[in-house]
């Protein structure tokens, strides 16, 4: 028989298995190492997430080890990796699939939530699950919403800033000054204009959920100012 206990029990092993996260140690870069950087903050280290595993972050990998009875060998396999995410799943508050990122606002650094929506895309929070609500809503409506772009990192932005000072890219805020960095915009695919089905759907029922189009040419740039279902 299964209980409530016994499934949240298995979903930290079931998380492991499938990861299939690379070994990490001291000389380490990339988006792994970045993973592993917010997991430890998430756990309360203090430590840059850079994505360049230097002495900072393998101390605070010996730390963890020694603070969950494993080996304290500061490299990073599936055991430590288990643990790190097993801690993750069991933290109130963080909905499946979510994860701790550094957000910009006014080009100030702070944690915050972002959860998947769609595409690889995440948002803050209370802004997916408006973001999904008005989504379920629009394909009621016969109108296929999708995300083309949610949350950025601060290397995210920076790379899209310097494309529309070369004059290759859209519009883009200066880093750390975007509200892509602060998880609460998106930019919405399938909208094509502003006399289309979807964009005149998003007109009359986006409000409802706490979105706004805020930036005057860009049909497809949706902010969400609060409120709605969250
Ligand atoms: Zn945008």
């Amino acid at each position: 028989m299964t209980t409530v206990s016994a499934t949240r029990a298995a979903q930290p092993t079931a998380l492991a298995a499938r990861s299939g996260e690379p070994t990490l140690r001291e000389g380490a870069k990339g988006a792994a190492v970045t993973q592993l950087q917010n997991l430890l903050r998430n756990k309360g280290y203090n430590i840059a997430a850079d994505g360049d595993f230097g002495p900072k972050t393998e101390a605070a990998v010996k730390k963890f080890q020694s603070s969950k009875g494993l080996v304290a060998d500061g490299i990073v396999g599936p055991k430590t990796w288990a643990a790190l995410k097993g801690g993750a799943v069991s933290n109130p508050g963080t909905p499946a699939g979510g994860k701790q990122v550094t957000a910009y606002v006014q080009g100030r650094p702070s944690t915050i939530t972002v959860v998947p929506v769609g595409n690889g895309k995440y948002l803050r929070a209370d802004a997916a699950k408006n973001f999904k609500a008005m989504q379920a809503a629009a394909s009621r409506a016969g109108v296929n919403l999708t995300a083309n772009s949610g949350f950025r990192s601060m290397e995210e932005q920076k790379v899209l800033y310097q494309k529309y000072l070369n004059g290759t890219g859209n519009l883009a805020a200066k880093p750390g000054y975007s509200n892509h960095q602060n998880g609460i915009s998106m930019d919405i695919g399938n909208v094509g204009g502003y006399n289309t089905k979807a964009y005149n759907w998003l007109k009359n029922n986006a409000s409802k959920y706490g979105f706004q189009n805020d930036v005057r040419g860009e049909f497809w740039h949706w902010t969400y100012k609060g409120g709605g279902v969250a």
